[in-house]
């Protein structure tokens, strides 16, 4: 199933209270809290479409009689996930080569990278062989399609590209971690 992940731009970075990030989550309305479907899974609020843009139209939104556009059919969901002893490369079966973030050119060697940092999670060291530009693993590039998380949200089912989490929510979350939060496609 595709998926909207939501987390730290820096996966180092690990909320400092995540029951009272969900507890917030509830507070806005991206989700309902008291709706668990498990401990780490939740129906969502009334207030999602206006937190999350969806750049068709929202296929599963209907206003009550009042017209105040109450979410009464829908099927996303959101999760929370922590993983557990080290960060976790989470990864799109679309991946594409990631891009040099100073001159932009496509990496070529980032698998080989890629299992190097998995035999030593501290080997997160990256230089372009294109501009000699030195980068952490972390921040390359991934164009959406991978990334690097600790703890991250995943609201699904959600295509790629079909919507984006709004500045609002963004904020939100970036409260818990005081930096900034990402997102990507799986
Ligand atoms: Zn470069």
């Amino acid at each position: 199933m595709h998926k909207l992940i939501l987390c730290p731009r820096d996966p180092t970075d690990i909320p400092c209270d995540t029951i009272a990030m969900v507890a917030n989550l509830a507070a806005i309305g991206l989700i309902r809290g008291d709706m668990h479907i498990t401990d780490q899974s939740f129906e969502v609020g009334d207030n999602f479409p206006r937190l999350i843009s969806f750049l068709g139209c929202f296929p599963v939104i209907s206003s009550d009689a009042s017209g105040n556009g109450q979410v009464t059919a829908n099927l996303h969901r959101v999760s929370l996930s922590t993983v557990s002893d080290r960060i976790g490369f989470i990864v799109s079966d679309k991946q594409q080569a990631p891009r040099c973030p100073s001159c932009r050119q496509a990496v070529t060697a980032w698998e080989e990278a890629i299992d190097r940092w998995w035999a030593d999670p501290a080997a997160t060291d990256w230089t372009c062989s294109a501009c000699e530009a030195q980068a952490s693993l972390y921040i390359l590039d991934w164009r959406q399609t991978a990334g690097f998380a600790s703890v991250y949200l995943a609201i699904y089912p959600i295509h790629p590209a079909e919507a984006v989490p709004g500045e609002r929510l963004l904020a939100e979350l970036g409260k818990y971690t005081q930096s900034a939060w990402q997102y990507y496609y799986l």
